[in-house]
């Protein structure tokens, strides 16, 4: 019954002077989401993207691939008619309403927008005049202008479209219209949500995980693709860098104070992940951390780790309750994957226990301990790195 859908976006159409650019991607991103099922052709109307399918479209792909680009707010499959003819108008009406309704007793609403303002009637007089078309030909009907049941929705424009499913679009701004930001990404729950957030924004994303072979596994760094593959769903495809951690993080554990462990190693991260954000182009680092959750996300560990930084730190979940970070895994596909039990760097070379309220200037003077080797490994780290591109 549908050959096309018509999408709506909220905040794109804020944006004044550069509404343009937003559109365009918008109109790009869903490209790329369709492009892997058919042929389809997508493109501007004012204040709308239209997408036209090929004639052996599957409809649930279609309707799945639309769900997962950010920027879209809603987006509804709808009848085209190929003019503005009144007459055509009223049959294409009633055609769609015995098409798509099996049983004829709901209550309706006509809604009308007219493009084209010359039309011969108001939006108005179109609604009005099409509801009375309706209640003669289905006299079971009624008509109940506050709360129906049913919206038809008549869109005249060049030519006319007819609906009245519009289905929830994920919301938030076309990925590649915000700027670009490198995810610190784990095998846990959290950074994927982080990663999905942050894309959710507008922004591209790269990726940086840190493994320690032997101590962490092939599945493990396994389980970070497959968590990248399932975000890129929504990002588009992610460049990841992996990084072998290993002998940084045994320099560490012969070198420091082992309840000063893991701060130092979440700063070295951070410094590696900032060197490649720098060379990957984008603009901030994002993290999985939320304040109070573990002993490295106290207001002064995050403060030590930040002071590396000299390129913002986004934490998307930075006020989330974990129950509240689950909800989104579970919506978004990563949980099951996230809880994979699958050992993580961080963990290997954990302290029994560790300091909550590290003091900035003591774990720098702890870090001289490490001057003689530590530069030279962290090039090394970034020298080596295996980069895999998931989509
Ligand atoms: P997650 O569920 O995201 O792993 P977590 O609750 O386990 O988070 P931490 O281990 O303290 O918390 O990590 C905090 C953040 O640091 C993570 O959200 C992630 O952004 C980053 N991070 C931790 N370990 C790694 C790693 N091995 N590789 C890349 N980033 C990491
Ligand atoms: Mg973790």
């Amino acid at each position: 019954m549908y050959k096309a859908f018509l999408i709506k976006y909220n905040e794109i159409g804020l944006k004044g002077k550069n509404r343009n650019f937003f559109e365009n991607c918008l109109v790009n991103k869903v490209q790329d989401a369709l492009d892997k099922l058919g042929e389809y052709r997508v493109y501007k109307e004012p204040g709308r993207v239209m997408v036209d399918c090929p004639d052996d479209y599957d409809y649930d792909d279609t309707v799945e691939a639309l769900g997962t680009v950010f920027g879209i707010a809603g987006y509804a499959p709808i009848v085209v008619l190929p003019d503005t003819k009144w007459e055509n108008i009223k049959a294409g009406v009633l055609d769609f309403i015995e098409k798509r309704f099996d049983k004829k007793d709901f209550t309706f609403k006509v809604f009308c927008k007219r493009g084209d303002k010359n039309y011969f009637k108001t939006s108005q007089d179109i609604a009005v005049d099409l509801g009375e078309v309706i209640l003669e030909k289905f006299p079971e009907l009624k008509v109940d202008i506050h709360k129906p049941q049913v919206s038809i929705n008549v869109e005249v424009r060049q030519r006319t479209y007819i609906y009245t499913d519009c289905l929830k679009g994920p919301g938030g701004m076309p990925v590649g219209s915000g700027g670009k930001a490198m995810l610190l990404l784990s095998g846990g729950i959290d950074s994927p949500v982080a990663g999905y957030m942050i894309a959710k924004r507008g922004i591209t994303l790269e990726a940086t995980y840190f493994h320690a072979p032997p101590y962490t596994s092939e599945r493990a760094k396994q389980k970070v693709v497959d968590l990248a593959k399932i975000i890129s769903k929504y990002t588009g495809p992610i460049k990841l860098n992996v990084i072998n951690f290993t002998d940084i993080q045994m320099y560490i554990y012969q070198t420091c104070p082992h309840e000063e462990l893991t701060i130092i190693m979440r700063r070295y991260m951070m410094r590696i992940a900032e060197r490649l954000a720098e060379r990957g182009g984008c603009q901030g680092l994002v993290t999985g951390e939320s304040i109070g959750q573990v002993a490295s996300q106290t207001m002064q560990s995050l403060n030590c780790t930040n002071a590396v930084c000299s390129m913002p730190v986004f934490r998307p979940l930075i006020a989330f309750d974990k129950d509240d970070i689950i909800a989104i895994s579970e919506k978004i596909d990563t949980f099951e994957t996230s809880i994979l039990p699958f050992e993580d760097c961080c963990t290997i070379f954990v302290a029994k226990h560790p300091v909550t309220r590290p003091i900035l200037s003591v774990i720098e003077k702890s870090e001289e301990l490490l001057s003689e080797k530590i530069d030279e490994m962290v090039d090394e780290a970034i020298k080596t790195r295996e980069v895999i591109k998931v989509q």
